[in-house]
C-alpha cells in the first residue's frame, strides 16, 4: 500500500479544522493536529487513532507567538511525511471597527495572515523541491464582500484569496497545488468566540456538510473552492471581468477622467 502523506491542521482543536482532521484521518493520512487547546486536541487525537488507526501528533501552539509558530514552522520545514497544510486557524473580533480595540485587530490580523503565510513560507520551498504537497488555506466569502461591515475580518480572508491565487500561479508548475476555500456562515463555535449570541444566528451551514463540499474541490485539484455558491458561473465571471483589465493597467498616460483642469 501506498504510503499517505502526513496533514498538518491549523486550528484543529474543533470546528472545521477537527472535522478536517477527522476527514483526512478516515482517508488514511496520518496528522498533525495544532492549536493552543492542548486537552482537546489530545481527546481528538485518541479518537482518530482509535477509530482509523493512523498516527496523530498533537502540537499545541499559539500562532500569534512567535516563539510558538517558529516551532510549527520547523516541524514544516523538517518532516518530509508532511505533505499537505490546512492553514485553518482563524478568528473574528465582533463589532464594528471603531468599537475594536486596535491590540485585539492586530491580534486578528496576526493570526489570519501574518501566521498563514508564515507556514505557508516554511513549507512551500520543501513542497516546490519535490514536485508535490498541498497548502490549502481557509478564506471566506467576507474577502468579497466589504459590505457585510466585518472590514478586519473580511480584509485578512481578502488576503488569503490573493495569496492563494498567487501562490497557485507560482508553485503549481513545480507541482504543488493551493486552494482557497471561502466557506459562508457555518455552525461552529468562531460565532460564541467573537461574542455573537448563538441564539440570534440565522440558519447556516452544518460544518460537516462544508468540510466534505471542500474536499470534493480538493480532489478535483480546484484553486478556489466556494461550497455554498450553487452559480459557479459567477465567480467565473467575476474572474473573467478581473482578467480582463489587465491588459488596461498597461498605460503610460493617466485615464482621460484624471486629466488635471490646471
Ligand atoms: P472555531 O470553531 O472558532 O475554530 C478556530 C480554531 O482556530 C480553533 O481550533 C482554535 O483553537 C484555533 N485558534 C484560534 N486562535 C488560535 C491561535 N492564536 N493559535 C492557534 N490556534 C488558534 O472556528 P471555525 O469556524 O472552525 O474557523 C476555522 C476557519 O474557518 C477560520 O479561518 C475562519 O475564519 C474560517 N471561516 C469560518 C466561518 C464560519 O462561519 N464558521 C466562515 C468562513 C470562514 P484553540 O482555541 O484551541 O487555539
Amino acid at each position: 500500500m501506498a504510503t499517505q502523506s502526513s496533514v498538518l491542521i491549523t486550528g484543529a482543536s474543533t470546528g472545521i479544522g477537527a472535522t478536517y482532521a477527522d476527514r483526512f484521518a478516515r482517508r488514511g493520512h496520518g496528522l498533525v493536529l495544532v492549536a493552543r487547546d492542548k486537552a482537546r486536541m489530545d481527546e481528538l487525537a485518541d479518537r482518530l487513532r482509535r477509530d482509523y488507526g493512523v498516527a496523530v501528533d498533537v502540537l499545541p501552539a499559539d500562532l500569534t507567538a512567535p516563539d510558538q509558530i517558529r516551532a510549527v514552522e520547523t516541524r514544516l520545514r523538517d518532516d518530509d511525511g508532511i505533505g499537505i497544510l490546512v492553514n485553518n486557524a482563524g478568528a473574528n473580533v465582533g463589532g464594528g471597527f471603531v468599537a475594536q480595540a486596535t491590540d485585539d485587530v492586530e491580534r486578528l490580523v496576526t493570526l489570519n495572515t501574518t501566521a498563514l503565510v508564515r507556514l505557508a513560507s516554511a513549507v512551500a520551498p520543501r513542497f516546490a523541491g519535490a514536485g508535490a504537497g498541498a497548502i490549502v488555506n481557509i478564506g471566506s466569502v467576507v474577502g468579497l464582500v466589504p459590505e457585510f461591515g466585518m472590514s478586519v475580518y473580511g480584509a485578512t480572508k481578502a488576503f488569503v484569496l490573493f495569496l492563494s491565487q498567487g501562490l497557485s500561479h507560482e508553485l503549481s508548475p513545480k507541482g504543488v497545488y493551493v486552494q482557497a476555500v471561502l466557506p459562508s456562515a457555518t455552525r461552529t463555535e468562531l460565532w460564541s468566540r467573537s461574542g455573537v449570541d448563538p441564539a440570534a444566528l440565522p440558519p447556516m451551514m452544518e460544518v460537516g456538510d462544508l468540510v466534505d463540499a471542500a474536499l470534493a474541490g480538493f480532489d478535483r485539484r480546484e484553486s478556489v473552492t466556494i461550497p455554498p455558491l450553487h452559480d459557479a458561473g459567477q465567480w467565473d465571471a467575476f474572474q473573467a471581468a478581473r482578467l480582463a483589465m489587465i491588459p488596461g493597467f498597461a498605460q503610460v498616460h493617466p485615464a482621460p477622467r484624471y486629466a488635471s483642469a490646471a
